[in-house]
């Protein structure tokens, strides 16, 4: 098939790209770059079947004949989603209006990446794809919240109006290899400051709770969604649900058990309780994740010290040619 994924430089979006390589498809990825890196999907970049197209989606992009779109881009940390929150807006929406016209036009099936943020927080626990969500929607968290409810509101919209076949699937916090360093998401935060010996930052007191799924479940999930029949929407997550101390002592005993935890304030609207109910995605799609949390951390962390320490070789060598 001829498969295209947005934001396919992204975390996420680069390991789909390559199970889709691997299972011998033609995949053309656009990206603007914004929190992806091209050298994400180095190892196809001279791969006839592989194509790069730098491109912002929030402009309205043609290529024939494609099969599948896979609609990941947008930014996923809220440090880099607020960082622009009109952009982030237009992403959500512009964006996945325009992936939606390309479906339109080459009458291919449309997944788009949504996010357990759409139950806000949440005032049900853990959270079933029936629930409407506790949002605010003039906070610093409604660019990406509010902008993912329309982006699946227009997705449902262009299925009944204009027959195109949909996924829709929401996904709960997910880690794993490729992360950004900077990235500013909790789990490759922790992961970070314990690799470098400096404190862990909890936000809060640490009580509220998240779920993490390790990316390469993550991506079979995505895949059977877009292959099976089932429209969605669907949670995608680990329902294992950990406070964000217990997650920060996790990570600090398997690094270094010395390592100091501080505590700094909690953000604006930020959710206190998270946990996917799975039971649709069992059901429907005969998934449910198969890496455990500490499993999942160890590479993750495994990622993170090969790039801290090859970092830190390069500049040394700087250093001594200087
Ligand atoms: P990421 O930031 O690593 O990847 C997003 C990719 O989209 C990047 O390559 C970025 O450059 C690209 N992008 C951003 N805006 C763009 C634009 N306007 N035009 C073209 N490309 C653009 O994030 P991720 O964790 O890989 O998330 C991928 C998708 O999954 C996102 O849609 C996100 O909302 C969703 N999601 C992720 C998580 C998670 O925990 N990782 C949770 C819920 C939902
Ligand atoms: N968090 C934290 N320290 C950090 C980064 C995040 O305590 O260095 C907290 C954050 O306040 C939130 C949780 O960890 O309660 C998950 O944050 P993340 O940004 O990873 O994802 P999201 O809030 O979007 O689920």
């Amino acid at each position: 098939m001829k498969i295209l994924v947005t934001g396919g430089a992204g975390f996420i979006g680069s390991h789909l790209v390559d199970r889709l390589m691997e299972s011998g498809h033609e995949v053309i990825c656009v990206d603007n770059l914004y929190t992806g890196r091209k050298s994400n999907n180095a190892q196809w970049s001279d791969h006839p079947n592989f194509q790069f197209i730098e491109h912002d989606v929030v402009d309205p992009i043609m290529i024939d004949n494609i099969d599948q779109i896979y609609h990941l881009a947008c930014p996923a940390s809220p440090v880099h989603y607020q960082s622009d929150p009109i952009q982030t807006a237009k992403t959500n929406f512009l964006g996945t209006l325009n992936m939606l016209e390309l479906a339109k036009h080459s009458q291919a099936r449309i997944l788009l990446a949504s996010t357990s943020e759409v139950y806000g927080d949440p005032l049900i626990h853990p959270q079933v794809e029936s629930y409407w969500g506790n949002v605010n929607c003039t906070g610093i968290r409604s660019c990406y919240d509010e902008g993912k409810r329309i982006a699946e509101t227009i997705t449902f919209d262009y299925h009944r109006q204009s027959g195109i076949e949909v996924r829709v699937a929401r996904i709960f916090n997910t880690h794993g290899e490729r992360m950004l360093e900077n990235d500013g998401r909790v789990v490759s935060n922790f992961v970070v400051q314990a690799l470098k010996g400096i404190p862990l930052t909890i936000y809060g007191d640490g009580s509220q709770t998240r779920s993490f799924c390790y990316v390469s479940d993550l991506v079979e999930g995505l895949m059977r969604l877009m292959n099976g029949s089932y429209m969605g929407p669907v949670n995608l997550g680990n329902p294992g649900e950990y406070t964000i101390l217990q997650l920060a002592q996790t990570i600090q005993n398997m690094i270094d058990p010395n390592t100091e935890i501080i505590f700094k304030p909690l953000p604006q609207d930020d959710p206190q309780r998270r946990q996917p109910d799975i039971s649709q995605a069992k059901s429907h799609l005969g998934w449910e994740p198969t890496v455990q949390l500490k499993e999942g951390l160890s590479k993750t962390i495994a990622y993170f010290r090969d790039r801290i320490s090859a970092s830190a070789a390069s500049h040394n060598i700087s250093e001594s040619t200087e």
